[in-house]
């Protein structure tokens, strides 16, 4: 990784050892990832009520796996997302909630309460079952947004005790690359900087992007991987990059799935261009999806659905 990543030559033409590198190093291969499928977040309505667009969901399993769903709630009318989400069960999944602007105050069954505010992170194991309630806050001036993504728990998981690690914005290192390219690390690691998300079992990244009007960004992201970005602000490309000018093609709200490869490649051209690089190792098991609660099969489904009505869906009650 260490090779790849500050390397001179990473823009296509020949790739070169840096100096000081191990015979053998040099003959590694170097595939940058291609596009697989270039999707745009849809508007929707979830919850309460809740106007958002959804970038992926329960149409597109299995194709982000180890991911389920990758929801934007960013919105300026209070009106669009204050009725929240009120209680619900979450099973066998993680819910991963990334502030922007604006606050979502959480509660929930183990008697956890808190605010997650612009830039804070909430990692939310649900495992066996958690009862939760997320409801939207807007900043001063009426504005909200954040990310929620799900990501899939291994079957062996499924039914572990819940666990949240929560980081505030200022845990979150952000790191600066060559060309001014700024990114917040909250799980995996950029420059030698480790996310303070840790030990998940599909070993996700989630890195923030800010590249520069006409810098370059390039990712180590090992093969085998499922990757996605999703734009957030600007324009730029992001996959396979020309040698001259950058004719931009995904815009805020564009989704990328990224083919299998070494590295990922992304480039602003006339403005800057912001995106979240995600990635996991994919599970491959079967997926049994109702609602709020992923499992594998439809006997596990009906059994969490029976014990929610019956009052035994959480097993554990204490934090
Ligand atoms: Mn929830």
């Amino acid at each position: 990784m260490a090779l790849i990543y500050g390397c001179g030559a990473l823009w296509g033409g020949e790739w070169r050892a840096p100096d000081g590198a191990r015979e053998g190093e040099s003959e590694m291969s170097d595939v940058v990832r291609g596009i697989q499928q270039v999707m745009t977040s849809r508007a929707t309505i979830e919850g309460a009520g809740v106007h958002l667009r959804r970038a992926f969901g329960p149409d597109h399993t299995p194709l982000f796996d180890p991911f389920l769903m990758l929801d934007d709630f960013r919105s300026d009318k209070p009106e669009e997302y204050r009725e929240g989400f009120p209680w619900h069960p979450h099973r066998g999944i993680e819910t991963i909630t990334y502030m922007l602007q604006g606050e979502v105050e959480h509660a929930d069954s183990l008697g956890n309460k808190g605010v997650i505010g612009p830039g804070d992170v909430q990692w939310m194991t649900a495992g066996s079952g958690i009862i939760h309630q997320e409801m939207p806050r807007g900043d001063a001036q009426g504005r909200m947004g954040g990310l929620q993504l799900w990501a899939n728990l291994p079957a062996a998981e499924k039914m572990r005790d819940p666990r949240y690690q929560g980081f505030r914005a200022e845990q979150i290192p952000e790191v600066t690359l060559e060309g001014g390219v700024r990114v917040r690390v909250i799980a995996g690691e950029v420059g030698g900087q480790q996310g303070p998300v840790q030990g998940i079992a599909i070993a996700p990244e989630y890195l923030d992007v800010r590249v520069p009007a006409g810098a370059r960004f390039a990712h180590p992201t090992g093969r085998g991987r499922t990757v996605f970005a999703y734009v957030l602000e600007g324009s730029g490309r992001l996959g396979p990059l020309p040698d001259g000018a950058i004719e931009p093609m995904a815009w805020d709200h564009t989704l990328v799935l990224f083919g299998d490869g070494d590295r990922v490649l992304a480039a602003a051209g006339d403005e800057a261009l912001r995106f979240l690089l995600i990635s996991g190792e994919p599970l491959r098991e079967p997926i049994a999806w109702y609602g709020p609660v992923v499992m594998n099969t439809e006997e596990e489904l009906r059994t969490a659905f029976d014990e929610y009505r019956r009052g035994t869906f959480v097993k554990q009650r204490t934090g």
